[in-house]
């Protein structure tokens, strides 16, 4: 097949790819005759082209042959659809000739799975090694991952690539499982967990780095990974019946607010019955939270159900949320500390905890700290004095006690602490 027939299926078979986030990307300069090509200055165009395209880019596909079977999917093996496949090669000379005549900043890349995952994502491997090693190509490259690819392959691209992209693709494991057999959550997010170590262990490398030589985090010599970050991509609305609370958790999977879903692994929404009759509200998710995609489910959530258990009160038939989204960190080497969330940050993500309290309208809403209450309640709130009393709020109940982490950190008084707190969720239970 001809390489110019080969272009015109495999970039309308790429225009269902989202390619464009924000982002920001190291600066590479080729003045003074080092290399080929630039990422300096105005950095990634975000302008779509009426197919889809990002028109700065050439977004292609390796191949649209594909053995998986996501019925959602327009190059899914059974679809009647013209096939064609690129060599590694030729996708490089494409990327290096449309280059040259300035008609693209960058690659954005992604494929169907053929033969394995593994085998596939070295392909796609391959043509970023070979832009960046072979041509010393200095523009943008966009990867976007395969599901199951392995580690090291993972860790290949983070180092060729400056974006590194996975697709959630489903909101529920059921769902994937109906409409993406071959797929599974769980390896979805360990794979979104690998590029967030990736980039994790880098920036160690670079702050120590840093600290030997005294030069700064950019010039320090360390290596480096996917600087631009990860994204994702979800397919809404595949499912037959997805309810409101669903949809607004797949629209806020997307969002880009604030600063702080860039370095996070996922959005953590809520989760609970849509007319659930006590809504508890934390802070923000934690480390394990970001891992899981679920609120809750680290130490502070261990403790929250055994003061549940001990309240008589039944987790599933709560609404769990916090006030923030995405987890903010510190990185400390291998760790990821919790850090304070700023006003801006808080009030960003405001909309997304409106919405869900429209949507679940509980009796009850309880605020787990001063950071949740003062966001619910749009004023500075110090949790000693407002404890142990019913505001009226929005036509309902706003209760306020601690945070459970808090009873974490306690120390003799844990005992007073947790019994004091269990007394609290069981009075706002009780209304
Ligand atoms: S693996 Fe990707 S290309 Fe293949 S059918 Fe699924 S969504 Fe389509
Ligand atoms: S923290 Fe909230 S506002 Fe910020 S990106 Fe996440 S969901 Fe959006």
């Amino acid at each position: 097949m001809e390489l110019l027939k080969k272009l015109e299926i495999l970039a309308d078979a790429a225009k269902y790819d989202a390619s464009c986030s924000s982002s920001g990307t190291t600066r590479r300069s080729s003045v003074g005759g080092r290399g080929m090509g630039s990422s300096e200055g105005s950095g990634i165009c975000h302008a779509y082209a009426p197919d889809g395209r990002c028109i700065s880019l050439l977004k292609i596909l390796l191949t649209n042959f594909c053995i998986y079977e996501c019925s959602y999917c327009i190059n899914r093996n059974s679809s009647n659809v013209q096939r064609a496949r690129f060599t590694t090669k030729e996708v490089v000379d494409l990327t290096l000739d449309f280059y040259k005549r300035n008609y693209i900043e960058g690659l954005f890349l992604s494929s169907g799975v053929i033969q394995s995952p593994d085998y596939t994502m070295a392909q796609l491997v391959e043509v970023a090694r070979s832009l960046r090693v072979d041509h010393d190509f200095r523009g943008y490259i966009h990867l976007k991952t395969i599901p199951d690819a392995g580690g090291q392959l993972l860790a290949d691209a983070g180092r060729f690539a400056d974006r590194l992209s996975i697709n959630i693709e489903l909101p529920t494991q059921v769902a994937l499982a109906d409409l993406a057999p071959e797929k599974d959550h769980r390896t979805i997010k360990l794979s979104m967990a690998r590029i967030r170590a990736g980039r994790d262990e880098v920036a160690e490398q670079r702050r120590q780095a840093k600290r030997i030589t005294n030069a700064s985090p950019r010039r320090a010599a360390a290596p480096r990974f996917a600087p631009a970050g990860q994204s994702t991509q979800m397919i809404i609305g595949a499912e037959p019946s997805t309810d409101a609370l669903e949809q607004l958790s797949l629209r806020a999977a997307m969002c880009c607010g604030c600063p702080l879903y860039g370095p996070a692994t996922q959005t953590v929404f809520g989760e609970g019955p849509q007319k659930a009759r006590l809504m508890l509200v934390g802070e923000q998710p934690g480390d394990a939270e970001d891992l899981a995609g679920r609120p809750f489910v680290g130490p502070a959530g261990q403790l929250l159900d055994r003061a549940l258990n001990a309240a008589g009160l039944d987790r599933s038939q709560l609404y769990l949320t916090n006030a923030v989204k995405h987890f903010k960190f510190e990185p400390r080497g291998k760790q990821r500390l919790h850090a304070k969330l700023d006003y801006h940050e808080v009030a960003a993500c405001r909309p997304w905890l409106d919405a869900e309290i429209m949507r679940v309208a509980p009796d009850v809403v309880m605020a787990l700290g001063g950071t949740a209450a003062s966001a619910l309640l749009e004023r500075r709130v110090a949790v000693t004095r407002e404890r142990g009393r019913a505001i009226a709020w929005k036509g309902r109940q706003l209760w306020v006690t601690v945070h459970p982490s808090f009873l974490l950190r306690s120390d003799a008084t844990a005992g007073q602490s947790f019994d004091r707190f269990v007394a609290d969720l069981r009075i706002a239970a009780a209304i």
